[in-house]
């Protein structure tokens, strides 16, 4: 059974309060509100009630825990924009040029964190690195809201989505679609 770094940190409330609790449980404080120590799988949904319930911040030391700084320029240095310069959001397929466009995480960092589980299905997955370029996609600004720490029906919409010649194949698709019954009202009505 696996132990799983966590770190600990002031929330909405100061984790002060619970410098003892917090080191009966194993944990030591580095400075700052900050606590980390080690807790098994059997521990990790009591730690993480725990810290919910006080408003406390919680989330795995791992590779899994953080959002990276720089996982935006990232994106858009491995993934460059179709000519025109624009991108279609993955999730309703409007193209939006680089400005407008928000590069949004298909399993949320908010989630992943906090449920050992989910890290092991994307480890499986062979997603090791949340701010990589397999868990990144484009999305506008309405999508990247409404979606916010959602998974489910949108993890698939955007699996999808995400490839941007689904939509250009899409626009294809329709564009003979609507010309075809142009020629054919021209020509046989
Ligand atoms: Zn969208």
């Amino acid at each position: 059974m696996g132990k799983y770094p966590v770190v600990i940190e002031n929330g909405s409330r100061r984790t002060f309060w619970h410098h003892f609790r917090l080191v009966w449980w194993g944990f030591s404080r580095v400075g700052g509100g900050k606590y980390k120590g080690r807790v098994s799988e059997r521990k990790f949904g009591r730690v993480r009630a725990f810290c919910r319930e006080k408003h406390l911040r919680f989330y795995t030391d791992n590779e899994y825990g953080r959002r990276s700084r720089d996982y935006r320029a990232r994106f858009f240095r491995e993934n460059p924009p179709l000519p025109g310069g624009f991108y279609f959001c993955a999730y309703c397929g409007i193209p939006h040029g680089r400005r407008r466009i928000t590069v949004d995480h298909l399993y949320p960092v908010a989630k992943v964190s906090k449920d050992p589980a989910l890290q092991k299905k994307l480890r499986r997955r062979g997603i090791s690195d949340l701010n990589g370029p397999a868990n990144l996609v484009p999305a506008c600004h309405r999508c990247n809201a409404k979606k916010a720490a959602q998974m489910g029906v949108w993890i698939r919409k955007g699996r999808i989505g995400r490839h941007q010649w689904f939509w250009l194949f899409r626009w294809l698709v329709r564009c003979t679609v609507v010309f075809g019954l142009c020629y054919l009202c021209y020509r046989y009505l």
